[in-house]
């Protein structure tokens, strides 16, 4: 394989979170690969990490000592202009508890990552059109996060996390909260964007989701052992 199909490599991370004397590992000298294209999925018990590892590999929080570069950059070398740079266009986020903006329509939610590019408003509009099709929500547009349900606000995560069109998407329990019907609209969802060649990264504990996976780990004592036969 060459070199540069890897997106994400992380070698012997650590991240120590250090609170008064008490000291938590939440990641002990785990290493991954993810090549260009892949689907990979990250299971483990709470707090084992999981989520630690997904703010890592997108630039949101540095290890305390290790490696992760991303996309041929050197992460922990990087200032924090370079980061939000990083965040903004390469990597598409979907967090646990969809992290919506209360005070903002759909439509404003899923323009918002948007504002820091040189779109005109007329591109935005025919953006944000073209994602809340994709996820189904194209009749929701002036709905405000409230009035949308667990699965509906998870999509509009979903459409938002794809606004500059990253091609690293790193995807927090997308179903933790949802019943098994509305997963299943989640599901369809990274069926797709695994059939349109994103590489994607997804915590989680649900099987349908396994049956995605080119790739299945497990974080065990901060370590990433694979489930792979
Ligand atoms: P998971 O997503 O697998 O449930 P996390 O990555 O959220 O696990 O957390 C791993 C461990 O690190 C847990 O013990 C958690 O309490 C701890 N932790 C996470 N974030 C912080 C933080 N900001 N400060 C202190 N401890 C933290
Ligand atoms: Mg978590």
């Amino acid at each position: 394989m060459k070199t540069g199909q890897t997106v994400v490599l992380a070698s012997l991370l650590c991240k120590t979170y250090q609170m008064g004397d008490l000291k938590v590992e939440a990641l002990r000298d785990a290493n991954l690969k993810v090549e260009k294209g892949k689907f990979t999925v990250v299971n483990g018990p709470s707090g084992s990490g999981k989520t630690t590892l997904l703010n890592i590999i997108g630039g949101i929080d540095k290890p305390t000592s290790g490696k992760i570069v991303v996309f041929g950059h050197d992460l922990s070398a990087k200032n924090e202009d370079f980061l939000a740079n990083f965040r903004c266009h390469r990597v598409g986020f979907v967090f646990q508890f969809y992290n919506l903006v209360s005070t903002l329509t759909v439509a404003e939610n899923v323009a918002f990552p948007m504002e820091w590019t040189r779109k005109s408003e007329n591109q935005v509009e025919k953006r944000v059109e073209e994602l809340l099709e994709l996820v189904g929500l194209q009749h929701r547009v002036e709905h405000f996060p409230f009035q949308l349900s667990g699965g509906e606000q998870q999509r509009v995560a979903f459409a938002r996390a794809l606004a500059n069109n990253p091609p690293l998407l790193l995807v927090d329990e997308p179903t933790g909260n949802l019943d098994t019907k509305t997963s299943l609209r989640i599901i369809e969802i990274l069926q797709k964007l695994k059939g349109d060649g994103k590489t994607i990264i997804v915590v989680t504990h649900d099987e349908r989701i396994f049956e995605l996976a080119d790739q299945k780990l497990y974080l065990k004592d901060g370590e990433l052992v694979s489930l792979d036969e």
